[in-house]
């Protein structure tokens, strides 16, 4: 029976002006899945490990989302799926979105690769649907394809891959409260100033360009969110106290990843992202709020292969 093991990355979405469009891979936070051949024809979540979440196939975004890729097949292939989860669901880096597209590159692989990874993303959009109610994919798509991805539409989808800038490192801090992206959703307004529009595809356009040039200095100015980040912000304890420690530390941007409550600080080289990472432990262990926090380069190759 054919059997693989991978670690599936967490990803920063909604990377503040790039918000429901723009993410990027992390390289060393993410899950560890085992998907294995079976004879019994069914899908079946076997084991979770780290996490207390549903074992119904239907319950899981893992089982969800290889069901889909299988029944666009019309195999009636089994498969047995282990997870580790070392990603916190509810986390807002990709929780679901690491095991629905481990999932169905495991299954793709072991289906012999029918799919390139970028037709794997809608099947593992739908484990993204059972998670949070929307079929979002900046959070799938980059813990697929690596690197940053940009969600150019839906209908029809269409996804590019950016260039990565290497010197580029990621902080994130978890702080271990809980915020449903489904609540972190009702609270968005639903109508935008043209002004503050404006202002968001300026800094979009500009970023997108800034990784193309790998111009670190454009990318930290235009990492700006004049629509989301003011009302979510008020969600996650402490943000503007943290977005202010980051830039004093010289980090390049700062802002909320995915829906909260983690946040996200991207800096250029080790050093930069060390001392930020200092400065935000330093700050964030006075409280009474436990947490964890990354460092990580971005992964530009997405899901890897274990054994
Ligand atoms: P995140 O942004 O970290 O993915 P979400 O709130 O979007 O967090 O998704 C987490 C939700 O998905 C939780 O309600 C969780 O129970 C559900 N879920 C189902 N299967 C999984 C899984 N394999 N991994 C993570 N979350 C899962």
């Amino acid at each position: 029976m054919g059997q693989i093991k991978i670690f599936s990355p967490a990803t920063v979405a909604n990377l503040s002006c790039g918000f429901d469009v723009l993410g990027c891979c992390l390289d060393n936070v993410g899950d560890i899945m085992t998907i294995r051949e079976n004879d019994v024809q069914e899908i079946r979540i076997t084991k979770i490990i780290g996490q207390n979440l549903p074992m119904e196939t239907g319950k899981n975004v893992a089982g969800v989302a290889a069901k889909s890729i299988l029944s666009t097949l019309k195999s009636s292939q089994g498969f047995d799926i282990e997870i580790e989860k070392k990603i916190k669901a509810g986390s807002g880096i990709g929780s679901s979105a690491a095991s629905a597209a481990g999932a169905v590159f495991a299954v793709n692989k072991l289906m012999g690769d029918p799919f390139t990874a970028s037709q794997l993303i809608p099947f593992a959009m739908e484990g993204e649907k059972l998670a949070s109610g929307n079929a979002h994919a900046d959070n799938v798509a980059p813990a697929l394809l690596g690197g940053f991805s940009l969600v150019k539409s839906y209908e029809p989808l269409e996804v590019i891959s950016l260039p990565t800038p290497e010197e580029l490192r990621v902080v994130v801090l978890h702080p271990l409260i809980e915020i449903k992206t489904r609540d972190s959703r009702s609270i968005l307004r639903q109508s935008v100033s043209l002004e503050k529009a404006i202002k968001q595809w300026g800094n979009l356009g500009a970023l997108i360009s800034a990784l193309y040039t790998r111009d670190y200095e454009l990318f930290g100015r235009s990492l700006q969110d004049e629509i989301v980040e003011p009302v979510r912000s008020i969600l996650i304890p402490y943000f503007d106290e943290l977005k202010k420690i980051a830039a004093e530390n010289g980090a390049l941007g700062f802002g909320i990843s995915g829906s909260g409550p983690s946040v996200y600080a991207m800096c250029r080289g080790d050093e930069v992202a060390e001392k930020v990472k200092s400065s935000i432990k330093e700050f964030y262990k006075s409280k009474a709020i436990d947490f964890e926090l990354h460092l990580s380069e971005i992964n530009p190759h997405g899901i890897k292969i274990l054994s």
